[in-house]
């Protein structure tokens, strides 16, 4: 039997063979015993030497004899599922994913993870994709927005069989990986983790692909999901209103339809908001930047009709988004002017500009279950395991510089790592070092930044910036420094979540008025009291600080709100609201665990954290809390407001 994500060998024996000479040992070693049923390819002396830090470990620290052996008894094992003599078994047991794990790793991934990675890695179909449908009798939906997110819980509406349309504001499907085609922009997070794990994609070109593999990847999706026919392009939503004889949402949308755009009405049940985190770009008020007399734009609003060879461009920030900027445009520029406000920690990272090789293909296309364990590596790798070293240490005797003895390690790490890449240009140090602990910032990959920081025609001026002239920026410490293009990496109003929509709930407040401006509660990041029937996904507190995959969480708050929507169905509810005690009891959990972490290491200046300090975009949790906590919706949550039929019946 083959599972669907284990598709048959077709490769010939020299394929093969050429294949399996860039093959990742411990994935191998998983691939074999699993193949064979083999114990003896998961202890000595086969066990892999322990994976450590951002590397694949490919050779599982083996000598080339052993490695030579494990890849011919694969090539014999692959040899025969090829020709219809060895069966792929099914998937394995649970408990049996993290005991291999652990092995091919070289350290205990917990017994909790188990379930979590079989769905994830493919082993099996996630429940809110098998479970059957509601049909269409169930609540009509309206989804905003067609990025990631929203591809994902249109699938999921599809599945169910309910009533449901996505209103999207640009005229394709993609969100943020379709509005964010800056030159050179890309994701952190490895392909091969950075996918949904019903829709694997062997065919990845890179280990951190660039944005239009990305956005190839979930515009196809969409696609072949049949999702296109339910999109509305074009148009924004302008408000949603609830309405209370009625329990049903009033959403007013505007197509762009060129003019003053058409306005329409739409009568729902239930609003899931799938508008993303990095939605909005945010333009500094920086003194003078009206007055600028070149090309000014933000990295989110790229402008390509703008030549920059010859050109002397200014980049104002250096966060993910300049990093990835300042290497892709350096070469075509005149001259580069990199304006740092603060100093970012960088890691090294060997496979973040590597290209993924037609023999790694060829492994992730054709052996059964390689692409699987792959993936499950850097599903623990990437994520979980860095979240214990990201916990303050009380008894820590360097809280300025660390949190706890496993963080200074890291610091030690990185603050060698940009002594190496600094070295000859000593000048820079200073600039360049962050006086905070590593992570307290999103943490870069290095991707040429000190290469291209170091470049006679880059300049990094580390003093921000005091205002813009006509034709320059005057940075802080008031020098003057002539530029033509002015390009604004300053990232995205992420507090103000799902502005400028004008929402209101239950009692006619505006959200944005019981948000305030930049604290935004909802539990489990989904549901707000006042808001019956509202969800997002992608909302307060449920970004990544830590490291990992946005579309593991996007899948966890579908699997959620799935379970509601089902539960709506079944038992025919109107309406369903959040406690506000619940909420509240959540929210305190959430700032309590957020006093533990890294992001509120005091003096840290993030998105994160509104003006009054409080985490409101970043998860305190570490993906495996969340995915628990959005298995299986408790209606004792929600105040439930019966359908009048459910009345009806029940009077
Ligand atoms: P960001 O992390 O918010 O960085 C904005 C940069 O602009 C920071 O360096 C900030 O300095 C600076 N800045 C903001 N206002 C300024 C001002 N008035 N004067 C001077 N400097 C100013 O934004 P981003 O780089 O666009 O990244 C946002 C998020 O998008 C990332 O955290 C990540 O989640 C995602 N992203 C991911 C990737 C990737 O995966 N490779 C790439 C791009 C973006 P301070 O640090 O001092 O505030």
């Amino acid at each position: 039997m083959s599972t669907p994500d284990h598709p048959r060998p077709t490769a010939t024996d020299e394929e093969l063979r050429a294949a399996l000479t860039s093959a990742n040992i411990p994935t191998l070693l998983l691939v074999l015993a699993h193949l064979t049923g083999d114990d003896r390819w998961l202890a000595d002396p086969y066990r892999p030497s322990r994976t450590i830090a951002l590397h694949d470990n490919d050779t599982g620290g083996l000598a080339e004899q052993r490695q030579a052996e494990i890849r011919d008894a694969a090539l014999a094992a692959l040899g025969e599922v090829r020709d219809g003599q060895r069966a792929v078994p099914g998937p394995p047991p649970d408990d049996r994913i993290v005991e291999a794990l652990s092995i091919s790793l070289g350290e205990q991934v917990p017994p909790e993870y188990a379930a979590a990675m079989a769905e994830d890695g493919g082993f099996r179909k996630p429940a809110w994709l098998t479970t059957p449908p509601v049909g269409g009798d169930g609540p009509r939906v309206l989804v905003i927005g067609a990025g990631i997110s929203g591809v994902c819980i249109g699938i999921a509406l599809q599945h169910l069989g309910l009533p449901f349309s996505v209103i999207e504001r640009n005229d394709a499907v993609g969100g943020t990986w379709l509005e964010n085609d800056y030159p050179g922009a890309g994701v952190d997070t490895p392909s091969h983790l950075y996918s949904f794990s019903f829709a694997p994609r062997p065919q990845w070109s890179r280990y951190y692909p660039k944005q239009p593999e990305i956005l190839d990847y979930v515009q196809g999706v969409a696609r072949d999901a049949g999702l296109l026919p339910s999109i509305r392009f074009g148009t924004d939503v302008v408000s949603a209103e609830w309405d209370e004889a009625s329990s049903t949402w009033q959403v007013c949308t505007r197509a762009r339809d060129g003019g003053e755009g058409t306005e329409q009405r739409h009568v729902v049940d239930v609003v899931i908001s799938a508008v993303g985190l990095f939605n909005q770009p945010e333009v500094p008020e920086l003194p003078g930047l009206d007055t600028f007399g070149g090309s000014a734009f933000h990295t989110a609003r790229w402008d390509h009709s703008v030549d920059l060879a010859g050109k002397r461009v200014g980049v104002i920030g250096t966060g993910a988004t300049a990093m990835q900027v300042v290497p892709a445009i350096a070469d075509d520029a005149g001259e580069v002017v990199v304006l740092q406000r603060s100093p970012q920690w960088v890691a090294p990272n060997a496979n973040y500009l590597r290209e993924v090789s037609d023999h790694t293909r060829l492994l992730m296309e054709q052996v059964p279950g390689y692409r699987t364990w792959y993936r499950l590596r850097l599903a623990w790798m990437m994520q979980d395991k860095l979240h214990p070293t990201l916990r303050k240490d009380p008894d820590w005797p360097h809280p300025q510089r660390s949190l706890n003895a496993a963080n200074d390690k890291h610091r030690r790490f990185f603050t060698d790592y940009l002594d190496a890449q600094i070295e000859g240009a000593e000048q820079l140090r200073d600039a360049m070092l962050p006086d905070y602990p590593p992570y307290g910032k999103r943490i870069l990959m290095d991707n040429d930044w000190f290469a291209t920081i170091r470049r006679d025609d880059v300049e990094l001026v580390a003093s921000g910036v005091a205002a813009i002239e006509e034709n320059a920026v005057l940075s802080a410490d008031g020098e003057r420094h002539e530029v033509d293009v002015l390009v604004l990496a300053t990232g995205f109003s992420t507090r103000r979540m799902l502005f400028p929509m004008d929402i209101r709930g239950r009692s006619g407040v505006p959200l944005r008025e019981q948000w305030g401006d930049d604290d935004a509660q909802a539990y489990l990041g989904m549901t707000v009291p006042d808001f019956p029937n509202l969800l997002l996904l992608y909302g307060p507190n449920t970004n990544l600080g830590h490291g990992g995959s946005a579309i593991f969480h996007a899948e966890c708050q579908a699997n959620y709100i799935v379970g509601l929507l089902r539960r709506m169905a079944a038992r025919d509810i109107a309406a369903l609201e959040v406690r506000p005690e619940v909420c509240d009891d959540y929210n305190a959990r959430v700032d309590a665990a957020h006093e533990q972490m890294i992001w509120t290491h005091p003096g840290m200046t993030t998105y994160y954290r509104n003006a009054a300090g409080r985490v409101v975009t970043t998860t305190p949790w570490r993906l495996i809390d969340y995915w628990a906590m959005t298995r299986t919706p408790d209606l004792d949550d929600y105040l439930v407001t019966p359908a009048p039929q459910a009345q009806r019946r029940a009077g």
